[in-house]
């Protein structure tokens, strides 16, 4: 049997049928049954060809005179131009008209098809490949674009790779400005606010990417997710020593969870001092704390480490008390638990006189070095260990161990552990900022901003959007 594929064209001048593919079959088998994905490719790339030279045809007409007295407008020649499509790139002719002379013109001339064909991809291509190209890495999100579209020969990696920058730039470049802080207004207006609902929690960790400048280098990408007490999560990220506006970019996202001024906001964080810079001036009413997450994954470690130590290493008597070195990080860890900072360094010093008498060993200077750290560790972000106990307790929120899948989510499979991929810093940053909208979900609304009738369907009478 043949299946002719016509397409009929209905205007006000009548209609017009136009022959778009000729499928030929005999049903012998299973794998004839149904289009096969090269006629589906082929059908389509012929109907968006036919579709879209109806469309500039009948835009063209529509133009052909001038909307002020009526007068054809004169030809001025036409150059060519491509159009992408997710269903094939096609070439168009673009032709350029005389202004008519019933008004003044600026120009002698203009290209009618510029006002339509604003950019030179369609945004449903756009959107799919900054998806795509955010979820997975290039390479592949091209081949998955080119298995199942029309458009084999015209999207590799980085045909994606660049149309992924193009919309992330465009976001960007719609971030308002940095300013100093952002705490608006004084205490007594903030006094007469109602008082906001609940906390809104904020972790913030990093990880490291390779530099591409220089195999050796690494450089961080700051991830965090903020937490309303209701509604969704939201993640962010950025790269510290490229973004020029991390703080409206935070401010941003604690403003579209509906952060008022007198919003009491809770950062939990390692405590690097970069991070916590961005923290502050967010919110008057911010708080923030050291992650207890990364405090007991410190203190795991140094427990691997005691266990490797000869037998008799220890504190109270000395003789076979290896474990004692254990029991005594466990107590370190409950003096940190509760807040008692002085108890905490007592111990710590107490446990680096112990190691110093006890038998040379392969992981003694480890443990010295682990414990050192912890120390200094401890000792810069005082002011930032609450009585998590406490906290615990009251149900407050102390760990950002939420954070640490979020790293996970928004570069580390693809980034880190991809160790031949090299990075640059502006190509982790706008990654970093397509993957956090398609996680977050936002990415077909901003695309819905900047192309208004963008997946809404208009036929089959109540508008709806399409679903993400
Ligand atoms: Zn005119």
């Amino acid at each position: 049997m043949n299946l002719i594929v016509q397409i009929i064209m209905e205007s006000e001048t009548g209609q017009r049928s136009q022959q778009v593919a000729r499928l030929e079959r005999q049903t012998t088998c299973l794998e004839n049954v149904g289009l096969t994905l090269a006629e589906s490719k082929q059908l389509l790339a012929a109907l968006q060809a036919q579709m879209v030279e109806e469309q500039i045809s009948e835009y063209l007409d529509r133009h052909r005179r001038c909307d002020q007295c009526g007068e054809a407008r004169t030809h001025k020649g036409a150059h060519d131009l491509t159009f992408q499509t997710l269903f094939g790139n096609l070439q168009l002719k673009s032709p350029r008209w005389k202004h008519c002379g019933c008004n003044p013109h600026d120009a002698k001339s203009f290209s009618p098809l510029a006002e339509l064909l604003t950019e030179h991809v369609s945004p449903e291509r756009l959107y799919l490949e900054a998806k795509w190209g955010s979820l997975i890495a290039f390479e592949p999100a091209a081949n998955l674009l080119a298995d199942t579209l029309p458009i084999t020969e015209t999207v590799n990696a980085n045909t994606v790779r660049n149309h992924l920058h193009h919309v992330a730039q465009r976001a960007e470049d719609e971030l308002g400005d940095e300013h100093g802080s952002f705490i608006e207004g004084c205490p007594r207006d903030w006094a007469e606010l109602a008082r906001p609902p609940a906390p809104i929690t904020v972790g913030i960790d990093g990880g490291y990417v390779r530099q591409w400048e220089d195999k050796k280098a690494h450089f961080e990408v700051i991830v965090g997710k903020s937490i309303p007490e209701e509604g969704a999560a939201c993640r962010f990220g950025f790269v510290q020593t490229y973004d020029e506006k991390p703080k409206r970019r935070l401010f941003e996202v604690l403003k579209g969870q509906g952060m008022q001024s007198n919003q009491l906001v809770t950062f939990l964080s390692d405590g690097g001092e970069d991070v916590r810079e961005v923290q502050q001036y967010l919110s008057p009413e911010s708080e923030h704390y050291l992650d207890w997450f990364h405090i007991t994954m410190r203190i795991t470690v140094m427990k691997q480490m005691a266990k490797g130590l000869p037998i008799g290493t220890g504190t109270v008597g000395g003789t076979a008390n290896r474990p004692k070195m254990e029991e005594e990080l466990q107590l370190l860890k409950w003096n940190v638990w509760h807040g008692n900072v002085s108890r905490a360094l007592e111990r710590i010093e107490e446990l680096q006189l112990d190691l110093e008498t006890a038998d040379e060993s392969e992981n003694r200077p480890k443990l010295q070095r682990a414990l050192r750290e912890f120390e200094t560790y401890i000792k810069n972000n005082r002011a930032f260990i609450p009585n998590f106990g406490e906290r615990y307790r009251n149900q407050e929120r102390i760990s950002t161990a939420f954070v640490e899948s979020t790293v996970n989510q928004v570069i580390s499979k693809r980034m880190v552990k991809q160790q031949q991929m090299q990075w640059s810093k502006k190509g982790a940053h706008l990654l970093v900022q397509m993957r956090t909208k398609v996680l977050n979900n936002e990415l077909e609304g901003l695309f819905r901003r900047w192309y208004p009738r963008f997946r809404i369907a208009t036929n089959g009478g109540e508008e709806h959007t399409a679903a993400a």
